[in-house]
């Protein structure tokens, strides 16, 4: 093989692959891969962590295998397994790996086969991957907050599908995220054509203005968040108003505080924007509330929202 994959098993150790558990360095795919070249694919990111009882558990597991689904309903790919046939075959690459927390990654797309445009004959593979992926944006983006930059490329609804996790947006995300880092910030912040704020690149974005918690709503260019959903029960659930509406940057460079949610980010503070500092230019109380909230949620601390965990045994 040209590129050097010495190492990887040992991050990806047991890769699940239509129906079997696999050794990671035996889960290969043909470069024929439809997916590859025309992006018609789409994925999820999930968390499990391990709990106070030293059980594992995975957050929102349905919610995820659902999306999962309506991900591929919208770029009309074909799926092969059930949802539940998904659910097991999450939690058998899981237990397989072996690790006390991570992230889950299960994919589906258009596999091997002609690469004319039509993809009728690429059998649809499906596959997950689990790794140990500790805080996406740092430990100290998460105690201090981050940094975010708007970025060049705007979130369209009308040219793309963003209500589908669909490989092919990732292009742009992957582009916005190092295009703000090589400006030295920590991630990009996108607006929508109109310039409303839409999400950060692969998180939603909140706003606290004078005790209320604000987000983009999901007419927004932006993709329909597990943890935006739950941060907006949890903020209900604590007295705060949570309201789902456009706002523009003025507003966001005037806010009490913000905060990006993601699977991947969890509850990230953001203390800057373009430059901006947003309050007191510090972790606000709101987030700080919100980010400890969901962390213990996450890791069976509270029983009042154990119904979001799927335990394994
Ligand atoms: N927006 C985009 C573009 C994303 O990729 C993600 C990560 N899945 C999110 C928002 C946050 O979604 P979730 O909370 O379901 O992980």
């Amino acid at each position: 093989m040209s590129a050097d994959v010495s190492g990887l098993d040992e991050i990806y150790r047991k890769i699940w692959i239509d129906g079997e558990l696999l050794d990671g360095p035996d889960a290969l795919i043909h470069i024929s891969a439809f997916a590859l070249h025309y992006a018609k694919s789409v994925f999820e990111g999930i968390r499990f962590y391990e709990t106070q009882r030293k059980e594992l558990a995975i957050f929102r597991l349905e919610e995820h295998t659902k999306r999962f689904f309506s991900s591929a309903h919208i770029i009309n790919l074909k799926m092969r397994y059930a949802p539940d046939e998904i659910n097991k075959a999450i939690i058998e690459t899981v237990v397989g790996n072996e690790l006390k927390s991570g992230y889950i990654r299960p994919i589906a797309f258009a596999g091997p086969g002609p690469l004319g445009i039509v993809s009728k004959d690429n059998p649809t593979i499906t596959a997950i991957l689990v790794w140990f992926w500790g805080a996406y944006l740092g430990a100290e983006g998460m105690e201090k907050g981050i940094r975010l930059k708007t970025s060049s490329i705007p979130k369209d609804n009308a040219s793309m599908f963003l209500k589908s996790k669909c490989s092919a947006n990732y292009v742009m995300a992957n582009f916005a995220k190092e295009e703000a880092i090589s400006a030295g910030y920590d991630d990009a912040l996108h607006l929508d054509k109109n310039g409303l704020v839409a999400e950060a690149s692969v998180a939603n974005v909140f706003i606290v203005k004078d005790g209320e918690v604000i987000t983009p709503p999901l007419s927004a260019p932006i993709l329909p968040g597990i943890t935006r959903d739950t941060i907006i029960v949890l903020a209900r659930d604590r007295g705060y108003k949570a309201t789902e509406r456009d706002f523009t940057r003025d507003e966001l460079y005037c806010a009490d505080e913000c905060f990006i949610t993601g699977t991947a980010a969890e509850v990230t503070p953001v203390v800057e924007v373009d430059d901006r500092k947003i309050g007191t230019g510090c972790v606000g109380p709101a987030t700080k509330l919100l980010q400890k909230l969901y962390l213990d949620i996450v890791h069976g601390r509270i029983s009042r929202y154990r119904h979001w965990l799927t335990f394994i045994e």
